[in-house]
């Protein structure tokens, strides 16, 4: 029972990154001179971002892009734009990032980027604008082998062309690695745009051999149903799974012999929302959390699962495709109830493996098949997911932690072997 008090938790989401990086800090024994270090945000770049409006006005908007760490590469992380974006937001995506790619034993450290705005209420002609000046304003900081960008929230492979070319300006040649993510005429990499969803379904099947669910006929509720979320629908019903309840930010499905999700993709692609899809009930899109269901997909934003609703969650398995989905509060209470959380930092890392894969290929100018690509990444999945299972069973632990134990001490040695500069 979640006493009132406790339901006050802290939803900040650096706080809460700093909570679970302790957490790992704490088994680990870590000296306070290594957690310091490893938990504070290397730089932090703010930038004003003047953007001419159709209407001949100007706005002006702010963006951040923060570099976590560096220990075992350059950084690497997307870039968001959403009304609700803060600097603390982006310093724990870039710590996450940090903890994922070293999760995977990709060789970068952490980054990201975040821009206060409504994308869905801009223009594209002013998101061309506003993307432009973004990435021109934070061009002294990004660059191949110093920090590459690549898709969040509400960016896409659009976003990625247009900061690719402002930079290839700027510079003077074509700068192919600045940005992952792109279109494949741009030297964009195959698989990358749905790499989150089917690095995800490749741990997702792990984890159901742990928790011996079979996924096909296991009922499935998705959480938000952008890049992430329809790709996840569209590849856990095509492993014979049946989603029974999905939303977008706006409106909430609910259909026990499952949504057709093809329908399901037709009619976002058309309406640009999932309310009034035929067959399926409308729900509140909070409600998806608590639906009666066997894998619950959180693919939206952070804090979805908190103390507030975690008493009322059904699933057995949680795979988080967000970033921050869970807060520490409700992370506890389903390790308590033996729910299987596979965390962002590996659940998610399909994205960024891809994009670690884009990037090599475009440093060789030599591009690989769809099938490679796939095949590679289902094996950087399956020896993350082992090593990190194994870390957990090892540490009598949850899995976030003992993902948190493994990537924390692989940076930390990392950081230990290079030493403190000067
Ligand atoms: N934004 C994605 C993430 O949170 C992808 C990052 C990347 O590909 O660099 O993992």
């Amino acid at each position: 029972m979640v006493t009132r008090e406790a339901l006050h938790e802290e939803l900040n989401p650096f706080q809460i990154a700093k909570q679970q990086f302790n957490r790992a800090a704490d088994y680990l024994e870590l000296d306070d001179s290594t957690r310091h270090v490893l938990s504070s945000p290397k730089r932090q770049l703010i930038v004003s971002i003047p953007v001419k409006m159709d209407g001949g006005d100007v706005q002006v908007f702010e963006g951040y892009r923060v570099q976590h760490n560096i220990a075992r590469g350059p950084c690497k992380g997307g870039i968001r734009y959403h009304p609700n974006v803060t600097l603390d937001e982006v310093k724990a995506l870039a710590s996450w990032m940090t903890w994922k790619c070293a999760t995977l034993g990709i060789p970068y450290g952490g980054g990201k980027g975040g821009v206060i705005c409504d994308p869905k209420s801009l223009s594209i002609n002013e998101l061309e604008r506003l993307t432009r000046r973004y990435a021109f304003e934070i061009a002294p900081i990004i660059g191949p082998d110093r920090d590459i960008p690549a898709p969040d929230v509400y960016t896409d492979e659009q976003t990625m062309a247009w900061i690719m070319d402002t930079i290839s300006m700027v510079r003077g040649h074509t700068e192919l690695g600045v940005v992952t993510g792109k279109p494949i005429s741009l030297g964009g990499s195959q698989g990358r745009s749905e790499a989150t969803a089917r690095g995800c379904l490749y741990a997702l099947r792990e984890a159901c051999k742990v928790k011996r669910i079979d996924l096909k006929g296991a009922r499935v509720a998705v959480h938000g149903f952008g890049n992430a979320g329809a790709n996840i629908a569209r590849l856990v019903a095509a492993d014979g799974a049946k989603v029974v309840a999905a939303c977008d930010s706006k409106a909430g499905l609910l259909c026990e012999s499952g949504i057709d999700i093809q329908a399901a993709l037709q009619h976002k692609a058309k309406t640009k929302s999932l309310a009034g899809l035929p067959g399926a009930r409308a729900i509140s899109p909070e409600d998806i959390v608590t639906v009666d269901c066997d894998i619950l997909l959180p693919a939206a934003l952070e804090n979805a699962i908190t103390l507030a609703n975690v008493g009322q969650v059904k699933a057995k398995i949680i795979a988080e495709l967000a970033n921050g989905p869970t807060t520490p509060g409700a992370d506890r209470v389903l390790a308590d109830e033996g729910v299987f959380l596979v965390p962002d930092i590996l659940a998610n890392a399909g994205g960024v493996t891809v994009s670690y894969y884009e990037w090599v290929q475009d440093q060789y100018s030599f591009f690989w098949s769809e099938k490679q690509i796939n095949e590679s990444l289902e094996q950087a999945m399956q020896t993350a997911f082992n090593s990190v299972y194994e870390t957990a069973q090892r540490y009598d632990t949850d899995m976030r932690t003992g993902a948190y134990i493994l990537a924390v001490d692989r940076v930390a040695e990392a950081t230990r072997v290079r030493g403190i500069f000067p």
